[in-house]
């Protein structure tokens, strides 16, 4: 029998659609039994340092053995980064403002919590002054602190920045470090953040439940960007009208204008902060991993794109619903799982890609980016041979796979290869849709950004106001950081393999262009390749 030419037609869409699918280099579904060994209860959710973090890590060598991707540590596989930890006795510990006299206590966790990321010293007594964001941009010629009088004084602040600061470099002012570096110019001794509430992903409850763990910092001097601290806290929102009262400004008015991206007074607040930090310390050590697959390309193969994730999560930690192991499947056993899924196909590719491929899997991210630190202030190879950085942390495919953010879009010519990428692949990029939420300089690409690499991260992504941004919100709101981030949770393996191939092809693309990326002329952060240091 013959077929008529409309079947034919139908029969070869079908045949080349089948084709497709075969030759796909992902599934998905071997990510996510990746996923599923290094979020398992028995790495007891992977604690910078701990037994449960090093379990992991060496699953992840012993799969990079087995595909044949070399070691590209300082020791082997591995670059040793040691810690301090601090943890507070809050029992110990008070926070009191006085005023007329008389002293009020803070109630610790409800009204407040000490941040321990910063040093703390055991009393402080000074004045409050109120610095709108409290941020300082030399190259819009912006600043909080300028005209406040700060000395001595403790700086507070709602977080945020004008609606005229471009998202990234709204997001770099109000790192931690850069932060502190203006605040210490200006004479502060401490300071108090207030989160906007509207860009708070998750309730205060919840974010404080994990303040008695110990927070970590990197322990080589070289790395105390935040020495000069005396004071630090995290104020919550909703407890905050005492700290204004008197002062002839309303909380909930400044709420409004942050909210709106609109300037902020700045004004002394009244009365004084007393405070009694009970700190102790330990030494911790953990270590990141460096894998290599070298490139093709004799000239180009002395250098690198680097594919970075965090391999840590928080650990144990106080129960939600009677579970205590914080798994970070998603966070990031996601990005962990892809890195080494990557490393499986291109390990195995016919066609090699022309630039070396370094995977870093990093430590130290959930205690504030210092595995990432470390490795980009002490690379394993050249620092001039790092030419890219894509980072993977927690790219949530538990929504189909239509659309992509990129943060950095817009910063470096990354922005235009992942377009034409992600378009070949028939997928819509967007750059950051929440950008008062930081995201930027809130996972590692952001330690390759300061030392001049232009760098991206890519999650899956969902139009603002869609269903589908929804379930993102949702999903921060109820399982980020918390014990139900773990391999219970629905997935969509179909947008796992999608995304995958993005990174892979990405990864392609940079490492067979003879031309390395390069800022943007006008990306601020392109004054980081020029000179290590600020923008
Ligand atoms: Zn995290």
């Amino acid at each position: 029998m013959r077929r008529t030419p409309a079947l034919s037609l139908t029969l070869s869409l079908t045949l080349l659609l089948a084709a497709t699918a075969s030759a796909a280099r992902f599934d998905g579904e071997s990510w996510w039994n990746i996923v599923k060994v290094l979020a398992d209860d028995a790495n007891e959710g992977r604690d910078t340092g701990s037994r449960g973090e090093r379990a992991a890590d060496d699953y992840v060598v012993a799969r990079l053995r087995a595909l044949g991707v070399r070691a590209a540590g300082s020791d082997g596989y591995f670059q040793p980064v040691e810690f301090t930890t601090r943890s507070i006795d809050e029992a110990a510990s008070s926070i009191a403002l006085v005023r007329h006299g008389r002293a009020a206590p803070v109630a610790l966790g409800e009204d407040a919590v000490f941040t321990t990321r910063m040093p703390l010293a055991a009393a402080v007594e000074a004045r409050l002054v109120f610095v709108g964001y409290g941020i300082e941009i030399d190259k819009l010629h912006y600043s909080d602190l300028k005209g406040s009088d700060l000395r001595g004084k403790i700086a507070v602040f709602i977080t945020g920045s004008p609606a005229d600061v471009p998202s990234a470099l709204s997001a770099h002012a109000q790192a931690r470090d850069e932060r502190w570096q203006a605040l210490r110019a200006a004479g502060a001794i401490g300071m108090i953040s207030i989160q906007n509430p509207a860009s708070m992903e998750k309730p205060w409850a919840a974010t404080v439940l994990n303040r008695l763990h110990p927070s970590m910092a990197l322990a080589a001097p070289e790395f105390s960007a935040t020495a000069g601290c005396r004071f630090a806290a995290s104020w919550n929102p909703a407890h905050a009208v005492a700290l204004f009262a008197g002062s002839g400004h309303d909380f909930d008015t400044l709420v409004a204008l942050a909210t709106e991206r609109k300037a902020l007074p700045h004004f002394a607040l009244p009365g004084r902060l007393r405070a009694r930090a009970a700190v102790s310390s330990a030494a911790v050590s953990s270590r990141n991993i460096v894998a290599a697959l070298d490139g093709s390309d004799p000239a180009l193969k002395s250098s690198f794109v680097v594919l970075s994730a965090h391999i840590d999560h928080i650990g144990i930690g106080e129960p939600v619903a009677g579970d205590r192991i914080y798994n970070g499947a998603m966070d990031n056993g996601s990005g962990s799982a892809l890195l080494l899924e990557v490393a499986r196909v291109l390990a195995a590719s016919p066609q090699k890609p022309r630039r070396s491929v370094l995977f870093v899997w990093v430590t130290g991210e959930e205690k504030g980016l210092l595995g990432s630190q470390y490795f980009a202030t002490h690379p394993t190879v050249a620092a001039s041979a790092l030419i890219a950085d894509i980072n993977v942390d927690m790219f949530l495919p538990i929504i189909p796979l239509r659309l992509v953010t990129v943060y950095g879009l817009g910063e470096s010519d990354l922005g235009e290869r992942v377009t034409a990428v992600a378009t070949r692949l028939g997928l819509a990029v967007q750059p950051d849709p929440l950008p008062l939420h930081n995201v930027f300089i809130r996972s590692d690409q952001y330690n390759f950004v300061r030392r001049g690499i232009p760098s991206l991260m890519l999650d899956v992504g969902a139009a603002p106001g869609s269903p589908e941004a929804a379930t993102l919100v949702s999903w921060r709101r109820n399982r980020y950081h918390a014990p139900s981030d773990d391999t219970n949770q629905p997935v969509d393996l179909a947008a796992a393999a999608g995304f995958e191939e993005l990174v892979t092809a990405l990864v392609e693309e940079i490492a067979n262009d003879p031309v390395a990326p390069h800022w943007k002329a006008d990306s601020a952060f392109r004054a980081f390749a020029q000179a290590p240091g600020a923008p």
